[in-house]
């Protein structure tokens, strides 16, 4: 617990890294794999959640039945229409996650903008 305040970069953090070549301090993190990863999270993240509303939207249903025929109708719509808002919101986290994960790892996710040298991590 001697660390409360653990660093973390975020994307509006200016960055205290330097460039490996001409050890600029004007470098930004190009972020690919995390507004990549957010993109397809969010798609694949809505499409999981209109297929897993089947069963919402057959809960809607069963709820609207007490309403009647128009309350079926509705029920499933609305059970389809949260389903969706909530898997793509819960897909591009994972996304937004995992993208991040492959901007520290696999990518060279830092680029100096005096000049031009891109670099990843460890580079450092
Ligand atoms: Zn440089």
């Amino acid at each position: 617990m001697h660390q409360p305040n653990q660093e973390f970069v975020t994307d509006r953090e200016v960055t205290p890294i330097k460039c490996p070549l001409c050890e600029s301090p004007h470098i930004e993190a190009l972020n690919l794999g995390r507004k990549t990863g957010r993109v397809i999270g969010t798609a694949t993240g809505a499409a999981a959640g209109v297929a897993g509303t089947i069963g919402g939207a057959e809960t809607g249903a069963a709820i609207g039945v007490v309403a009647g025929p128009l309350g079926v109708l509705a029920g499933g719509l609305i059970g389809a229409l949260i389903g969706g808002v909530v898997g793509a919101a819960a897909g591009g986290s994972v996304g937004a996650n995992v993208g991040s994960y492959v901007d520290d790892t696999l990518l060279e996710n830092y680029h100096c903008t005096t000049c031009g040298h891109t670099f990843g991590k460890d580079a450092q």
